[in-house]
């Protein structure tokens, strides 16, 4: 019987375990999804924001999946230097790394490591509750904030820093970031991108989102946005930039009303330095920049300085190597041909990628089903020559031999009886564990039950 392991319970991580299992996939195929965290579902649990609880919903497709008598959850289990991916080829038929690319990208400017100055990745793990995530005290003595980029998780950390504790209540987010967020002075959120509003990269829903959110003004400056010829004339735009402008169109020049909350969109702005005082952020210098005609920007040599407290850099996403399988450190990806990993520009038998460790951050959650078809395909078309090499043993065995604790389905669900106690605990609904001891504790316990 086939035995293929699966790294990463992801989007693309499940949708791999789910082609592999069903019709079309591999027959009589039985599937182990590790993870390093005892939790499932990647970047849906620990990327999605809190509010978004239609998206957020997806799980319960994830978890039908993950629960299904041939796929088995592993949590709890890094592939890396304690177990080498050489180690875990041989215990599985065939292995597809499915860790996605959870990483920032730096700005390489000035002033990115003062206090104060984090990229979105921190702060959406801290309020997502990741258990690597560190409390900075965010949002402490922060009255105006600047999210540096343009795109749907710029859009998400600004709206999180706009909302009400009020809306925040019913979402499981942990009680320690809905009490600092509750407790929040942030008044003014700028939301800032180096080139033009027709080149954003956020998408017309969740820009609307910004809209709909109570006693909150929208403040977009007409003259710095019509330096773009997309803005001043969007009927020739590719419809998903064209309804974007309509929307920022529609909120310049609007008269202000005093609302609790100010969200600037600003355009044209390079980011130079993050301006430091008392040791902290201060705020961020930016060069204004024009369009150079051939899609792109460049600098005036005029410069702006928005005063803040809090500096969140949303600017990409990148990989992170795993020890022991090749990286391509200029794109952050893993080398594949159809999903098959290259190891020095040769197909290493065995091995497979999908999801954004594979093509690169971009993207919603759906497309990675196409994304893991693909590698399914390969895998599939290459079983004759992988499946039986290996011991008959379970490779659940060959884990725990190599020192691993994985924490099961079991394991997982006693986690999430253990978060819906501490929500009802706290007169909320399902609420987050934010720690490795709470997690594993949770899961371990159910063990001793
Ligand atoms: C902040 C944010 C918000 C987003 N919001 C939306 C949204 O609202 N709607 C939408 O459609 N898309 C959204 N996306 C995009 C979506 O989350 C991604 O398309 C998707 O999660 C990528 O799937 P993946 O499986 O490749 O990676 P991931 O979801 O990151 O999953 C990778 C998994 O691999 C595990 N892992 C990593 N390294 C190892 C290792 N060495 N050993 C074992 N396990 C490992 C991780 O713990 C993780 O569980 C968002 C992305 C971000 C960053």
């Amino acid at each position: 019987m086939p035995h293929i392991a699966v790294v990463g319970s992801g989007p693309s991580g499940v949708y791999t375990a789910q082609s592999l299992v069903q019709p079309g996939g591999l027959p009589g195929a039985r599937v182990d999804v590790l993870d390093r965290l005892p939790c499932p579902y990647g970047l849906v649990r620990y990327g999605v924001a809190p509010d978004h609880e239609k998206i957020k919903s997806l799980q319960g497709t994830l978890r039908a999946v993950l629960q299904d008598e041939r796929v088995r959850f592993l949590g709890g289990v890094e592939v890396g230097p304690a177990l080498p991916p050489a180690k875990v080829l041989e215990l599985y038929d065939a292995v597809v790394y499915c860790v996605g690319a959870a990483a920032d990208r730096r700005l390489g400017i000035p002033g990115e490591d003062l206090p104060g100055s984090w990229s979105a990745t921190d702060f959406v793990a801290w309020y997502s509750a990741h258990p690597d995530a560190r409390d900075e005290g965010f949002v402490r003595g922060v009255r105006t904030a600047v999210a540096i980029g343009v795109g749907n998780v710029a859009v998400d950390v600004v709206r999180m820093l706009a909302r009400g504790a009020a809306e925040l209540m019913p979402t499981d987010m942990p009680q320690a970031a809905l009490g600092a967020l509750a407790a929040s002075e942030v008044r003014d959120v700028y939301m800032v991108g180096r080139r033009g509003p027709s080149q954003a990269r956020f998408t017309t829903k969740e820009l609307r989102e910004l809209g709909a959110l109570p006693d909150t003004e929208l403040i977009v400056e007409e003259a710095e946005s019509a330096l773009d010829g997309g803005y001043r004339e969007p009927a020739g735009l590719p419809a998903a930039a064209r309804r974007n402008v309509e929307v920022l169109r529609g909120w310049a020049g609007r008269p202000r009303r005093g609302a609790a909350h100010r969200i600037h969109l600003r355009f044209f702005l390079r980011p130079v330095e993050i301006v430091e005082g008392r040791g902290r952020v201060a705020g961020v210098r930016f060069e204004r920049t024009r369009p150079d005609g051939l899609g792109g920007v460049s600098g005036t040599g005029t410069y702006e300085e928005v005063g803040a407290e809090l500096v969140l850099r949303s600017v990409g996403y990148r990989g992170v190597p795993v020890e022991g399988l090749p990286f391509d450190a200029v794109r952050g990806t893993v080398p594949h041909a159809a999903g098959r990993v290259l190891r020095g520009g040769l197909v290493s038998p065995g091995e497979y990628v999908a999801g954004w460790i594979k093509r690169g951050p971009t993207g919603v959650i759906g497309t990675n089903r196409p994304c893991a078809k693909e590698t399914v395909a390969s895998l599939v078309a290459d079983a004759p020559a992988l499946i039986g090499a290996r011991s008959a043993r379970d490779p659940l065995e060959g884990l725990v031999a190599a020192g691993a604790r994985p924490v099961e389905w079991d394991g997982w669900r006693a986690i999430e009886r253990a978060e819906a106690a501490l929500g009802a605990s706290l007169g909320r609904g399902s609420v987050k564990i934010q720690d490795w001891a709470g997690l594993l504790g949770a899961a371990r316990e159910d063990r001793r039950a």
